[in-house]
């Protein structure tokens, strides 16, 4: 079943500009823009080909990554409480 899977994702076309620099899985040949995304692919699809070095550089990736959500998260809610304050304000003052 799983293999089925890998097919599936072998016969998927990319459409990546011809002149940006990419960083190929070497497993299933997917192009990514970020070396990064990358390593968090190899981790999520290809767990099973990675060596210890490999699977730290995923974990450290993957934890920066959860940070990075995180600080997003914590935007995300300022800008809600901002524009709620806001609006509160115009409502009381009109
Ligand atoms: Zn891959």
């Amino acid at each position: 079943m799983n293999s089925e899977r890998l097919d599936h994702d072998r016969d998927y076309e990319y459409d990546a500009p011809a002149d940006a620099p990419t960083y190929d899985c070497p497993y299933c040949g997917r192009p990514f823009a970020r070396e990064e995304w990358r390593t968090l692919h190899y981790g999520l699809e290809h767990p099973a080909e990675l060596d210890d070095e490999e699977v730290q550089a995923f974990r450290e990736t993957y934890e920066d990554e959860e940070e990075d959500l995180g600080t997003f998260r914590l935007q995300a809610l300022a800008v809600l409480v901002a524009i709620y304050f806001c609006l509160l304000m115009i409502y009381a003052l009109v």
